[in-house]
């Protein structure tokens, strides 16, 4: 209280609402955060400020370390609990080791949002491990949250990252930070999980009203509002995990752990987008089996979503919730496809046509090798309303393209599209080439960007190229 007073940050006098803290004790424990002898600033999201009713001109460095770094403010911090499917095995030792729930706060949209930490100390649930989160790793994650955000990718995004003093992790000294996460909710699958392992229907009844109450509030109070909570949850996840197969994310670690009620994607560890078209690419050096591959991903949401149920069966009947998750493969396709015409310049193809268009791209991006990323900004930007009247213009000019068989592959791409280009009044035609512009950006957050990012940081603290990508990420998808 005494720093309320005493100060007029304005992070301390948002529109704070308990929403969890007054659910019930058998959700968290309170924490204490880490108290770090060094706080420097290093990322502030003002794009942020404004959905907090906050105006970035008021708001001070100061303000920003004093609230999400030495945690002053008033705030509750409130350590998770929550267990969870690693690696398809049930952890019942998880939770939150390294970070906590520090206020929830109601937007000027009118939803509530999370501040959660990431790096701020031990908890009960750290087991161990330092509770601490090296400089690289949030470097890494801003940078994900928001390359993924102005790809139209429903995220979490990080509203600030301080760099901390150096910690010693496995005999090496890395240079430390503190992330205050910004997300929907810290509710994951796993939280319903935790609650089933301990046998407490009455509490999971608890956390689905409050969940459907906060984040699914058109569905509160309305007939059948449990199974129709799980049908949309299954329809947000496979809007999901298309979007994430469309730009090309690997999330990595798809435990049920990291998977939000909300549908919002969040917690990017060992996360890439893939450079060329791999369906076997793995991001997590450590997942040898390939469990979480870029191609897995789909089936990997699904089973967590099939997880979820056992939790939910003490409200839900089972039978009704596995009749909604059969749809979960149609779903899924019906946006992966959407996601992907846009990709290709279309609105709306026949199924037919769609499921050739796709395969044949796929193909192509198989064979080839070329870029994921540049196969698509190359039909942004060599787009021209000449391709319809000849096969022969489509790509003409892509060297990289065409060597031995692969002519072939792309002889054949070429024609399809120009066959699907044929026709088409001149509307329809520029109508094609804006939508190559809205959903294909111009820069793809690939590993050696990020190394080259790093490796100014770490090796002459210069934080330029860093700002510069987040603003290339900004200006993305804008044409
Ligand atoms: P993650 O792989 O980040 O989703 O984390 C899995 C579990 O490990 C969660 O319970 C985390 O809180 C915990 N965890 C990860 N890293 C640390 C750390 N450095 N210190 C304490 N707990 C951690
Ligand atoms: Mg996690």
């Amino acid at each position: 209280m005494k720093d309320r007073q005493s100060t007029s940050n304005p992070f301390f006098y948002l529109n704070y609402e308990l929403a969890l803290e007054s659910l019930d004790n058998d959700f968290f424990d309170r924490v204490q955060p880490a108290n770090f002898s060094q706080l420097t600033l290093r990322f502030r999201n003002d794009k942020l400020l404004p959905i907090l009713g906050l105006d970035s001109a008021t708001v001070t460095d100061r303000h920003f370390l004093d609230f999400c770094g030495r945690f002053r403010g008033g705030q509750s911090c409130l350590a998770l609990r929550y267990h969870g499917h690693q690696f398809g095995q049930y952890n019942p030792y998880l939770g939150d080791g390294r970070g906590f729930l520090y206020g929830q706060v109601r937007g000027i949209d009118g939803k509530l949002y999370d501040f959660g930490t990431k790096g701020s100390g031990q908890t009960p649930h750290s087991q161990s491990r330092d509770g601490r989160l090296t400089l690289k790793g949030g470097v890494r994650e801003v940078l994900a949250a928001e390359a993924l955000h102005y790809s139209g990718v429903k995220t979490s995004r990080c509203l600030s990252l301080i760099e901390t003093e150096a910690f010693t992790r496995d005999g090496e000294t890395v240079r430390g930070s503190v992330m205050v996460r910004f997300s929907r909710s810290h509710l994951r699958f796993g939280t319903f999980e935790r609650l089933d392992y301990y046998d407490r229907p009455d509490l999971i009844q608890k956390l689905l009203d409050h969940g459907i109450q906060y984040y699914y509030p058109h569905l509160w109070q309305q007939q059948d509002c449990y199974i129709r909570f799980y049908a949309e949850l299954v329809k947000r996840i496979a809007q999901l995990v298309a979007q994430w197969m469309a730009v090309g994310f690997c999330h990595g670690v798809l435990n049920t752990d990291n998977m939000s009620i909300t549908g919002e994607s969040f917690d990017y560890g060992p996360y890439a987008f893939i450079d060329t078209y791999n369906p076997y690419f793995t991001a997590a050096a450590f997942d040898r089996q390939g469990r979480y591959s870029y191609r897995n991903q789909p089936s990997i949401c699904r089973w967590n979503l099939e997880m979820l149920q056992r939790p939910l069966s003490a409200v839900i009947p089972v039978s009704e919730m596995e009749a909604i998750l059969e749809t979960f493969p149609q779903l899924y396709t019906q946006y992966y496809h959407q996601q992907m015409l846009h990709k290709l310049g279309f609105e709306r193809l026949s199924f037919l046509e769609t499921e050739e268009l796709i395969d044949l791209t796929l193909q192509l991006l198989f064979l080839t090798k070329v870029g994921y990323d540049q196969f698509f900004r190359e039909l942004r930007q060599r787009f021209s309303l000449q391709w319809c009247e000849d096969a022969d213009y489509i790509l003409h000019d892509l060297e990289f393209l065409v060597s031995g068989e692969e002519v072939v592959i792309l002889k054949r791409w070429c024609w399809l599209y120009h066959q699907l280009l044929l026709e088409r009044s001149l509307r329809e035609l520029e109508d094609i080439a804006q939508r190559l512009q809205q959903a294909n950006p111009t820069l793809v957050l690939l590993k050696p960007q990020i190394e080259s990012v790093w490796k100014s940081i770490a090796e002459a603290d210069n934080w330029q190229p860093f700002v510069k990508l987040l603003e290339q990420l900004r200006f993305n998808n804008s044409g």
